[in-house]
């Protein structure tokens, strides 16, 4: 988390998804080989959040 504030859900995501984003994501961890495996509808799976309060985009795997 970068702002310690709320964050609203949009879904689950895969790389395609992420790349398709129009700002960088922070994952929970830094582990951009797990990015690489990330597919919307197969394990691993992300799970994409928005910053409520400054607009960054947020990602937890379920892999890491
Ligand atoms: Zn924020």
């Amino acid at each position: 988390m970068t702002c310690d504030d709320a964050a609203a859900f949009l879904g689950p995501v895969g790389r395609g998804e992420l790349a398709a984003l129009d700002r960088p994501v922070t994952f929970d961890d830094d582990s951009a080989e797990q990015v690489a495996a990330l597919g919307k509808d197969s394990s691993p799976t992300a799970y994409l959040f928005v910053c409520l309060h400054c607009g960054a985009h947020l990602a937890y795997s379920d892999a890491l």
